[in-house]
């Protein structure tokens, strides 16, 4: 129950209201801490309601009568307009009752309005870093008041190459009280040196290690041969599998692109959302989703991030993600809350190794599925080894080239020597498309 917490009755009301009926773990572990100003680090994944964990202690906090605003009392940080767009919405529903106002402040959106908006002086600031920088050298914005810092999907943050912006923008906020630092994964020296310079002496919170990952969603893989093949077990998938949304996911925009044509002449009603789409084109895609106009989305990994749409049941891996973690961000995508859902990966020769790594990874087994109507020559390895990974597959000279099969060769968690998708996230935040950079890099590394 919710009332089992120091909430004030506005917050409460508020909750009742949206229907949360049970606190999920990471709200029972972290909101009694937060309450107590206590900074946390809390690992938990995409899904189980991290947002609520800090949002309802960070309104608690600044409840009080309506007055007039003076400072931003507290800033939310996150990777990606998307997710910075759902955390406005769910401050919004918490703090209907109460006189707190919430700003947004992302790339793509326009940077007069934005800075009209901070003269008005919100409560809460939500933002992705890049503009926020940007924001703060043109002077429109004032931090050194702000008491609560949230950095929400650390680990992304920093896979995006924001640690120094993030740094920065947690340096401007001089006078904080309270810092909480989310993160779906554990991460890596880049997130331990984060902890160490932005959080005192926190808590650390670990709900949910990756290998509980979704426990709501069956993992499955089904080999095919090639990627034509692939398709037709797609379009099986999407003709014959239960489920009221679907989400395709590919490594490249150029793919994406592709499985969306395809599904467009096979007449699904679909939308396909990458880096080089617009701001206007990714609202309006996530806005049919969301309203059931469109029942199935391809998507690039960066694209989706912080996605959460209720009642995406499905999500496929058309390609195998590089890494253990991407694949945890995009299961992430189904099964939220307790939902069930279902994770189909679509495997050929190439991707076998990779699959067993991440396997490895997850310390999970995927379920091997066949369909016999569309049932492919390759069923995996002749042989594997004592990891899984198949038995004297030799690299090919197009690897050196930075083909995908030796990223497949190396393992979900040596990011890297991994052909990072650097251009495709950064594209995301700022919803430009650099043409040059795409000419000189291999297909592969979007
Ligand atoms: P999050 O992990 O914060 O992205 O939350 C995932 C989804 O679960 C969101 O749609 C939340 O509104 C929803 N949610 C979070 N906490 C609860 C709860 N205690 N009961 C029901 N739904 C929840």
């Amino acid at each position: 129950m919710f009332s089992q917490f120091a909430l004030h009755e506005r917050l409460l009301k508020a909750v009742a209201e949206l229907n949360f009926v049970e606190p999920t773990p990471v709200q029972t572990a972290a909101i009694p801490l937060a309450l107590e100003g206590r900074d946390l680090r809390v690992t938990a994944q995409t899904g189980s309601g991290k947002t609520a964990a800090f949002v309802l202690p960070m309104l608690n906090r600044l409840m009080g009568p309506a007055k007039v605003r003076v400072d931003i009392r507290a800033l939310i940080l996150l990777p990606t307009r998307e997710l910075a767009q759902q955390t406005l919405k769910e401050v919004e529903r918490f703090s209907q009752f109460t006189f707190i106002k919430a700003g947004l402040i992302t790339g793509g959106e326009d940077f007069k309005v934005q800075a009209a908006m901070l003269r008005k002086v919100p409560d809460i600031l939500i933002g992705t870093p890049g503009r926020l920088l940007e924001q703060l050298n043109a002077g429109n914005l004032d931090l050194k008041q702000v008491e609560l810092l949230v950095l929400d999907e650390a680990d992304r943050m920093l896979d995006m190459g924001f640690a120094e912006d993030v740094e920065r923008l947690a340096g401007e906020c001089a006078n904080r009280q309270q810092t909480m630092l989310f993160s779906a994964t554990t991460g890596g020296s880049g997130l331990r040196e984060m902890i160490a310079k932005v959080l005192k002496d926190p808590q650390h919170l670990q709900v949910n290690s990756v290998s509980e990952l979704a426990s709501g969603t069956k993992q499955q893989i089904i080999t095919a041969d090639h990627n034509v093949h692939k398709e037709q077990v797609l379009h099986w998938l999407l003709a014959n599998e239960t489920y009221q949304k679907a989400i395709i996911f590919t490594n490249t925009r150029a793919m994406a692109d592709r499985i969306y044509g395809r599904l467009v002449a096979l007449e699904y009603k679909t939308f396909v959302l990458h880096g080089e789409k617009d701001q206007k084109d990714r609202k309006l895609a996530i806005d049919r989703l969301k309203q059931g106009g469109v029942k199935i989305l391809v998507a690039t990994d960066v694209a989706a991030r912080g996605l959460d749409v209720e009642g995406l049941d499905m999500v496929i891996n058309f390609d195998m993600p590089r890494t253990g973690d991407d694949y945890v961000h995009r299961i992430g995508r189904t099964g939220r809350a307790g939902a069930e859902g279902l994770a189909i990966s679509l495997i050929t020769h190439g991707d076998w190794n990779l699959m067993s790594s991440i396997e490895r990874y997850l310390k999970q087994k995927f379920e091997r599925r066949t369909i016999k109507e569309v049932k492919g020559s390759y069923t995996g390895p002749k042989k594997v080894k004592a990891s899984g990974k198949a038995v004297g597959v030799k690299k090919k000279k197009t690897d050196a080239k930075g083909d995908k099969k030796k990223t497949a060769a190396k393992g979900p968690t040596k990011r890297k020597t991994v052909n990072r998708p650097k251009a495709e996230s950064l594209v995301s935040q700022d919803g430009m498309a650099p043409l040059k950079k795409r000419v000189t890099r291999p297909p592969v590394s979007e």
